[in-house]
């Protein structure tokens, strides 16, 4: 992971000590000391997250966090503030100007990098949401604020892994405000649990006296359902060798005994907004290749699915010896609908149609909305004689009752053509066309029928 990290602190050889930590862990650095310079730096180099020291003259780090936060440019960049260890009070400062996270000074390098690391992968996941969102929205899908609210407001779901009573109670009373908490005190208990129930979070700590808090986190990783849930570790002050151990492992980020509150609650809420966005990148990607399928109108699948998935249905098909048929349905007359009643009863009509179509066919078929008024249902494992019975079955179902459009209803007839693969050497155009045949002649000989057509 490479990301841009901007600098900030009065003292330049505090900048030049943690330019060299980070640019040693090929991050590529830039630097401001004073917080003029940082804001202008924060708009032009636009970085991927800000180090910010508390303490400069002029104008301290909380003034300059307020105002990044405050212009849109810059509210999406994570700022971590950088305090003296002595000074708790600055924490909730910090917190109320709209920093991300907290280091305290000496800076630690494990903290360090924990913290960049786990922030840079919140902004790239943001960045990349915000981008499919624009074009989302240009496609009339999600509404952007709506869905970064969607992301900064549930309730989030929280496992803590904690057999010391106190600390658990403490934990959870922490971030019951928020989230809905639940506490399990074994980790082979909670291997259970997360089988079975899904968290959006495990805060686990890792000096349990009864179970192994390391190994959890290592089954966690390696279990499908669990391999993108953030974890939150929970470590002994000075245990680093666990510590480095659990970060390998895939351990998102961490807290040291004795446990800051305000410290706890930064850091979970960086990691619950990125496992919402995790889900809403995800939802969007499904969103998105459903509608490249799909016929908005009727929801059946849409041409271009059909022709790309019959080509491999018709060689399943002609491999394994096995029958398959296919129908091409269009309504009757359908322009004098529309001539008559508009256009838009005309959709109402098609939907209808779609609806009916779906309802009538197997798991197994693929029906889709081949253009126009003109549909296609491919069936898997079927011969000529089954595929004429549906066939005759939808047709009944579509001239038997009248469609509702408006306040009235309309009489609806479709002629139907069918044919079934012709052998092993036959193609997919030749079936198409053959079912076209069988159709025009359903057309010619008064409509509102079934016609099959044999090669
Ligand atoms: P036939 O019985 O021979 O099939 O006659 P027809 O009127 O159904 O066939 P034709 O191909 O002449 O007309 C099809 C009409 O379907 C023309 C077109 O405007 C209409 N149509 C195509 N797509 C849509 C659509 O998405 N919505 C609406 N409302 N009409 C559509
Ligand atoms: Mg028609
Ligand atoms: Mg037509």
């Amino acid at each position: 992971m490479t990301a841009r990290v901007l600098v900030v602190d009065d003292i330049p050889a505090n900048v030049k000590l943690l330019e060299a930590k980070l640019t040693a862990e090929y991050f590529d650095v830039s630097t401001a000391f004073n917080g003029r310079e940082a804001l202008d730096a924060a708009t032009t180099e636009k970085p991927d997250i800000i180090l910010l020291d508390v303490m400069m003259p002029e104008m301290d780090g909380f003034e300059v966090c307020r105002r990044l936060k405050s212009m849109p440019e810059t509210q999406h960049v994570p700022v971590i503030m950088v305090t003296a260890l002595d000074q708790p009070a600055d924490r909730v400062t910090g917190l109320e100007a709209g920093a991300d996270d907290f280091l305290t000074k000496p800076v630690d390098d494990i903290a360090l990098m924990a913290r960049v690391r786990s922030l840079v992968r919140l902004k790239l996941m943001t960045d990349e949401l915000r981008m499919r969102e624009t074009t989302s929205n240009q496609l009339g899908l999600m509404d952007e604020t709506e869905a970064m609210q969607r992301a900064g407001a549930a309730m989030g779901r929280v496992l803590v892994v904690e057999d010391r009573e106190t600390s658990a109670r403490r934990v959870a009373d922490s971030l019951r405000e928020h989230n809905r908490v639940t506490i399990e005190s074994d980790a082979r208990e909670a291997l259970v649990r997360v089988s079975g129930e899904d968290y959006d979070l495990v805060v686990v700590s890792l000096s349990l006296e009864r179970s192994d808090g390391l190994r959890f986190c290592s089954h966690l990783r390696s279990e499908e359902r669990t391999r993108n849930t953030p974890i939150l570790a929970i470590v002994e002050n000075g245990d680093t060798s666990r510590l480095v151990r659990a970060l390998d492992m895939g351990v998102n980020d961490y807290l040291m005994r004795p446990v800051d509150r305000n410290e706890l609650t930064a850091r979970v809420r960086t990691q619950l907004k990125r496992k919402r966005y995790q889900d809403m990148l995800r939802q969007n990607l499904q969103l998105s290749l459903e509608m490249a399928i799909t016929d908005p109108l009727t929801n059946l699948y849409n041409r271009r699915y059909m022709e790309s998935h019959l080509g491999t249905l018709v060689q399943r098909a002609a491999d394994r010896g096995k029958e398959i048929s296919l129908l091409i349905l269009d309504i009757d007359f359908f322009k004098s609908v529309n001539d008559t009643h508009g256009h838009d009863v005309g959709d109402d009509v098609l939907r209808e149609f779609g609806d009916r179509l779906a309802r009538n066919v197997r798991g197994i078929d693929l029906a889709c909305r081949f253009g126009g008024e003109e549909f296609v249902v491919v069936m898997p494992d079927t011969d000529v004689a089954f595929a004429n019975t549906v066939a005759e079955r939808l047709r009944k179902e579509i001239a038997d009752r009248p469609f509702k459009v408006g306040q009235g209803s309309l009489d609806i007839t479709a002629s139907i053509g069918v044919t079934s693969l012709q052998g092993p050497q036959e193609s997919v155009d030749e079936f198409l066309k053959r079912a076209d045949q069988a159709l025009y002649r359903a057309k010619r000989e008064g409509r509102n029928r079934v016609v099959s057509e044999a090669a």
